[in-house]
């Protein structure tokens, strides 16, 4: 190649090296992130360079991309991972993360939800070697972080795991805000949430089983009194979301952030 033409690329290739090793800004920021996993959830909590996972999309790269939008590229641990319940549009995500990242710990359903589904062996596969076991979560649980808890409000200490799409639910606690985080809840276990009269009132929603119609109803919708939902979808063959959940929201003045359509839903 030409010297003249060589000079110009060398000084480019110089300015990146510089801005990604030197002058990149720290990406410090406190955040909540409803990241882009396309049909799935993959939610990040982030204190600096503390981070939580609740679900991690499909095995399709797309929360490691997410990750690699919001964290320092030197920060390679992540505290805490939990799985909304054990689907492949959930947890798939996390074989990838398991190989990149060093995780502290992970929060689960357990084995009397996991049953003996393939996705729930390789979960606890990948958990054996990272050389940590699965915690599992029940109601009057906190998970605590430096500026923030976790909540869990759902499974019940000794709930009855027959319901096809339980779903652990958790109240975020964090940024001045409250989110309730549903998984794929459905609205056979709303109701039993709904009439133990436990508080579910939370700023931010983010809508169970992307939008289904049978994950959210108005009574949902009245308990948790959200002022914004994210519907966490993306293209899919099963409907999501239901045009009547659209229209629950519209007529209950929700403004609603669809992922399929914006992308990454930030909160800061
Ligand atoms: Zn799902």
């Amino acid at each position: 190649m030409n010297k003249k033409i060589v000079y110009p690329f060398f000084l480019i290739l110089v300015f990146f090296l510089f801005y990604f090793f030197v002058s990149a800004p720290k990406k410090s920021d406190n955040l909540v992130v409803f990241c882009d996993v396309g049909q799935g959830d993959g939610i990040l909590i982030k204190k600096g360079t503390e981070e939580i996972l609740v679900d991690a999309g499909r095995d399709n790269g797309q929360m490691m991309a997410c990750l690699a939008r919001y964290l320092d590229f030197s920060d390679k641990t992540i505290e805490k991972v939990i799985a909304s319940h054990y689907d492949s549009d959930h947890i798939g995500g996390f074989k990838s993360i398991f190989a990149a990242y060093d995780v502290k710990a992970a929060y689960g359903l357990g084995p009397k939800a996991g049953k003996d589904t393939q996705t729930y062996a390789n979960w606890l596969n990948d958990l054996n070697h990272e050389g940590i076991s699965e915690q599992v979560l029940a109601s009057g649980m906190n998970l605590n972080f430096s500026d923030g808890y976790l909540e869990v409000l759902y499974p019940f200490y000794n709930t009855n795991y027959a319901g096809k799409n339980l779903s652990d639910v958790l109240k975020l606690h964090y940024l001045d805000k409250t989110f309730l985080l549903t998984g794929d809840l459905e609205l056979a276990d709303w109701e039993i949430i709904v009439d133990s009269k436990i508080n579910l009132e939370s700023d931010i929603l983010k809508i169970a089983h992307h939008g289904s119609k049978n994950g959210t109803s108005q009574k949902v919708l009245d308990a948790v009194k959200p002022r914004e939902a994210v519907i966490s979808v993306g293209k899919n063959s099963y409907g999501h979301p239901a045009e009547s959940v659209l229209k629950m929201l519209e007529n209950s003045l929700i403004l609603v952030h669809r992922i399929d359509q914006k992308g990454d839903v930030v909160f800061k």
